[in-house]
């Protein structure tokens, strides 16, 4: 789908037709964006908020409309809740340094799950170790689903906030965050999407979903690497100390005493990434006139073929197989180490990722030094699954 939009994937790779399948560490950049990011630098760089000459204003006026498209495509009430931030690593550090600060003692209790990307683990780990209080985990099923049994008896008068992954970026599992949200609502709890891989591949509606923070980074849904949205309910980012001070997050400076900027400029200290909002915006535009529903689609039906595929070939193991998954699948192949298989995909011209894919408690959990990972994206097609496929098949042919 619109692979000819993208001009990285016209370079061949080893004299082959690059399959890129590493989707969920970064996306490529359609033309639109990389245009966007040539005409702000062009046409409109300068400083954003401070400057009353006409280039600021204008590169001040597209900052904004970028926040309001990524408002809008995330269905937000308004746009002062919409933070911008480096990624969602990110976000998710500012929001868990903020509401630490506001709301976390000794004693209390924050909620993550067994699947985390360490960006949604050590962050609030950080935060435990700082006020004393307690990291719980929701553990896994058999299947590799989070047990909500678990998780509702995790949940009590000490727990502070929830912080779950919507997509699992190792298993491609989209969590039920709505049962999670409603059973933390349940009990006044808030509770914080990781949506770093759910993003890219689903259509995100904040208000239907009734979650209270969601962090995001624009790199993974085809727009630039360095920026990224922190979501936040507006009430909740009123009762949050900002993370960073700095310019731009203030109202008033003394020596005395300084008034914090309102929302959701007290959360942004220093000079923004305005030309990566720009392009951000482009990234946006870019899936919304393809659609999200189709996006969706497009990449389920391609997950569920390569799953189909993967199956058919022996000593396969795929994790959460049978799963529905959005865009990203695991697996191991017999006792082969995952590296050895990804560098032979590679000579192919497949990239795929290996490792431990910066969730190790995962991995730790199931038992192996790491799984190969192939993550799709709105461009790759059922050609890329094929000769990925051949490629995999050489390459199990040469190690086992
Ligand atoms: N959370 C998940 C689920 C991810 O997959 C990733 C990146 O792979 C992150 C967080 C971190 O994103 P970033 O490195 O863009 O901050």
């Amino acid at each position: 789908m619109n692979r000819q939009d993208f001009p990285i994937l016209q370079e061949p790779v080893y004299g082959r037709r690059m399959v890129y399948l590493d989707n969920a560490a970064t996306s490529q950049k359609p033309k639109a964006v990389l245009d966007a990011l040539l005409y702000g630098y062009t046409h409109f760089n300068a400083n954003i908020h401070r400057g009353v000459h006409h280039l600021a204003q204008v590169a001040t006026q597209h900052h904004e409309e970028a926040r309001q498209a990524v408002a809008s495509f995330l269905h937000a009430r308004s746009p002062r809740e919409i933070v911008f931030t480096k990624g969602t690593t990110d976000a998710l550090n500012m929001l868990a340094f903020s509401f630490g600060e506001a709301f976390v003692r000794e004693g209390d209790e924050i909620v993550v799950s067994a699947l985390e990307h360490h960006s949604n683990i050590v962050p609030w780990q950080m935060l435990c170790e700082r006020k004393q209080a307690v990291l719980r985990v929701i553990p896994l099923q058999d299947d590799l689903t989070l047990d909500l049994e678990a998780f509702a008896r995790l949940l009590n008068g000490r727990t502070r906030i929830v912080s779950v992954a919507h997509v699992s970026n190792v298993l491609g599992i989209v969590n039920p965050v709505q049962d999670i949200i409603r059973m933390a609502h349940e009990r006044g709890i808030p509770v914080c999407l990781d949506a770093a891989q759910a993003a890219p591949h689903l259509p995100l509606n904040v208000q239907a979903l009734d979650c209270d923070f969601l962090a995001l980074s624009a790199h993974k849904m085809y727009g630039p690497t360095g920026i990224g949205v922190l979501y936040g309910k507006e009430h909740w980012l009123e009762q949050l100390p900002p993370a960073q001070g700095g310019g731009e997050m203030i109202e008033h400076v003394s020596f005395e005493k300084t008034t914090y900027n309102t929302l959701p400029y007290k959360f942004e200290a220093g000079t923004p990434d305005f030309i990566g909002s720009y392009a951000f915006a482009a990234a946006l535009a870019y899936m919304q006139t393809i659609g999200m529903e189709r996006i969706a689609e497009h990449e389920a039906d391609l997950t569920c073929y390569a799953e189909q595929q993967l199956a058919a070939l022996p000593q396969v193991h795929i994790y959460a197989a049978g799963q529905p998954k959005a865009g990203v699948l695991s697996f191991n192949v017999g006792q082969i180490h995952p590296y050895d298989l990804g560098m032979l995909l590679d000579r192919q011209g497949v990239g795929v990722r290996t490792g431990h894919h910066c969730a190790e408690p995962l991995i730790t959990h199931l038992g192996v030094p790491g799984t190969v990972r192939a993550s799709f994206g709105l461009y790759n097609d059922r050609e890329d699954i094929d000769l990925f496929m051949a490629a995999l098949r050489k390459a199990v042919a040469m190690l086992a």
